[in-house]
């Protein structure tokens, strides 16, 4: 199960026009509060660990309550110089505010916001830079699910190109206004200009030597890990699907 979800539903996003222009169905799946909210709560259910459905009122309230604590921490990041995590800062605000804190099933329901912020940065609380979650630029718009996924997407922007599959790039190197790529088995491809789009864990591991790639972005991959994660969600609504991702993220190391 490949990428679906088109993330900022804006004439913003590059995507739109081409996704219009296709006339691909799109299913609205959370307003323009995506990093708290991948998913409105509307379009879905909470139940307990007993198969009890939680009621929909607490489940708002709690959310209004998680709220006040995550605006609670901005005053916490002003106050330290020094980075910490969201899951210390939540409970510097709950230690100073008791009345945020919540109790069985609706402590449940807190916990499970704080769950689907990890699942939105793919780390745990303890490991979310208190200075850093907020900085994302988001596009407005929500989050909309493409029933097709971005198959047809991808088959309309790579048309007429000459793509070469399966060639893995070892050496990129840049001399007399040339860029010369070589691939495995000593083929070369020599151009203009190029593009370089492999991800950071592989310009971590040092597979592509290359005269292009400054010494100063090699240490900037040194500062950022590499997490590989299952995320793993059944949603059952107006439709359901059963979604398997396996992610890999990165994310600033804390301090
Ligand atoms: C399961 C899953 C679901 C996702 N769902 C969504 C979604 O719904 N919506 C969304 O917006 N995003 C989604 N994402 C995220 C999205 O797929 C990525 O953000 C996006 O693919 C990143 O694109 P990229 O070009 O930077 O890297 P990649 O897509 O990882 O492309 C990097 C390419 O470099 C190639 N490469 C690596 N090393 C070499 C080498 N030495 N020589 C030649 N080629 C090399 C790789 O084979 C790969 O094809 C999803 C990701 C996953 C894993």
């Amino acid at each position: 199960m490949g990428a679906s979800w088109l993330h900022g539903a804006c004439n913003e996003n590059p995507l739109a026009p081409l996704i219009c222009r296709l006339g691909l169905t799109l299913y609205r799946t959370s307003g323009d509060d995506s990093v708290l909210y991948d998913h409105d709560l509307e379009s879905c259910t909470l139940f307990d660990m007993d198969g009890h459905q939680v009621p929909q009122k607490m489940v708002i309230e709690v959310g209004e309550t998680f709220k006040k604590i995550l605006k609670e921490t901005e005053n916490v990041r002003i106050e330290h110089h020094d980075d910490m995590s969201v899951l210390q800062a939540i409970s510097i605000v709950l230690d100073r505010h008791p009345e945020l804190r919540q109790e069985g099933l609706s402590n449940e329901v807190l916990q499970w916001y704080i769950c689907r912020m990890e699942s939105w940065f793919v780390v745990d609380a303890d490991m979310i830079s208190l200075k850093s979650w907020d900085q994302e630029h988001i596009l407005s718009g929500g989050q909309r699910l493409m029933i097709q996924g971005y198959d047809l997407i991808i088959k309309t922007l790579s048309k007429d190109l000459n793509i070469h599959l399966n060639h893995r790039v070892t050496n990129i190197s840049y001399g007399c206004k040339k860029v010369v790529v070589t691939v495995e088995g000593e083929r070369n491809f020599v151009a203009d200009a190029a593009i370089i789009t492999v991800p950071i864990g592989i310009l971590k591991a040092n597979l592509i030597e290359s005269n292009m790639i400054p010494a100063s972005m090699r240490e900037l991959c040194e500062l950022l890990i590499l997490i590989t994660v299952v995320y793993c969600s059944i949603h059952l609504c107006t439709f359901s699907y059963f979604n398997i991702n396996f992610y890999v993220h990165f994310i600033p190391k804390m301090n």
